[in-house]
């Protein structure tokens, strides 16, 4: 992978970026219809870089099996999340990815501290978990229907004031304890404005193949617009880390949301920059000798191995070009051991 292109990642993501410790205010500061000076067809044939920039490096990402990934997606109702990971993950494969969407808490994930159901979902090494809504949200709706608040049931002592600092405190140590234990956490708000999320609203009311994706709950929430972009602007002034930076992506128009989404998390590869494993010269030694033993096992007029024959440079050929097999290669005498 060229550095160059790691750098014109760097720079496109940059603007998205919240500076840590800087304070947001979301409508002064973030345009959702930025898009960079690009044009739509420019953008999709981005996309299809990063999608298959991304299928590569998850795949690395598995090999190693050292890191895992977990990204974290919010977004007002109509924000485009769905879409979003459903185009930037469509080249990657699909064992190697977990999506957990977040709704209003069940009785047993109420049982227990805020942060339990989320933990619950994050990767393991070498996967790339999605949190479709996120631990952001106790943050976030939480805040603004302090009703979901009571139904915690926490006690006396943690619902006194300063509860929304300590949360922000939490949320940031327990991604500081992931990232420095082998998980970056990626996240990613998707902002509309008022108008798009209008605009969208009806066409799900307009076309009856999208009706079922409209809710009355998602116009009620709309009413509380502003206490939202309040709420929003709050928690990516204060949870906005060095070790987790958000990105404020520009959603009205989804096609740069989507490349603007797959260019963070490609970024997020490029840096852990996974390694297939090297197996070593001795296991390597060993793999020659069964090729090698493969090789004696071709049908009369087939390439001894059929792949060498069409990628001659595939290392550790023992084909001598001419559909025979070179000469047994010696595995490596072990010691004995001194009884
Ligand atoms: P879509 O509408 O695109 O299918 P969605 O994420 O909006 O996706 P819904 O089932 O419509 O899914 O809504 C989930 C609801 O759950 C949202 O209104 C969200 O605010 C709410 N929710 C998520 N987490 C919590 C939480 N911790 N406490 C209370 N409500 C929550
Ligand atoms: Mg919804």
């Amino acid at each position: 992978m060229t550095d160059e292109r790691a750098e014109r990642i760097a720079d496109f993501i940059r603007p998205l970026r919240v500076k840590p410790g800087s304070k947001v205010r979301l409508d002064r500061d973030f345009d959702p219809r930025y898009k960079a000076g690009l044009k739509k067809r420019k953008g999709i044939e981005l996309l299809r870089t990063g999608v298959s920039l991304l299928a590569e490096y998850q795949d690395r990402l598995a090999a190693q099996d050292t890191y895992g990934v977990l990204l974290c997606l919010q977004a007002l109702d109509a924000g485009g999340k769905d879409g979003t990971i459903r185009h930037v993950m469509s080249g990657v494969n699909p064992q190697g990815v977990r999506v957990s969407s977040f709704k209003v808490p069940s009785a047993e994930e109420l049982d227990h501290d805020y942060l339990w159901r989320y933990a619950q979902r994050l990767p393991t090494r070498g996967e790339i978990a999605i949190f479709n809504r996120s631990h952001y949200e106790e943050v976030l709706v939480v805040r603004v229907h302090p009703e979901h608040l009571v139904r915690q049931k926490l006690p006396e002592s943690a619902r006194r004031s300063g509860l929304w600092d300590r949360r922000y405190r939490e949320i940031n140590d327990w991604e500081r304890h992931l990232t420095d234990n082998g998980f970056k956490v990626v996240k990613i708000f998707l902002n509309l404005s008022k108008e798009e999320q209008r605009t969208r609203f009806l066409k799900r009311i307009d076309l009856p193949e999208k009706n079922w994706k409209f809710s009355a709950a998602d116009v009620r929430e709309r009413r509380r617009w502003d206490d939202y972009q309040d709420a929003f602007s709050e928690m990516l002034s204060a949870t906005s880390t060095k070790w987790a930076p958000w990105y404020v992506v520009p959603a009205d128009r989804k096609w740069f949301a989507r490349i603007s989404a797959a260019a963070v998390l490609v970024h997020t590869l490029m840096d852990i920059d996974p390694q297939y494993p090297d197996v070593g010269n001795e296991a390597r030694r060993d793999l020659l000798v069964t090729k090698w033993e493969l090789e004696q096992e071709a049908p009369a007029g087939t390439p001894a191995d059929p792949y060498a024959s069409v990628h001659p440079s595939a290392s550790g050929t023992t084909d001598r070009g001419d559909g025979q097999t070179g000469n047994r290669p010696k595995k490596k005498k072990r010691k004995k051991k001194r009884g």
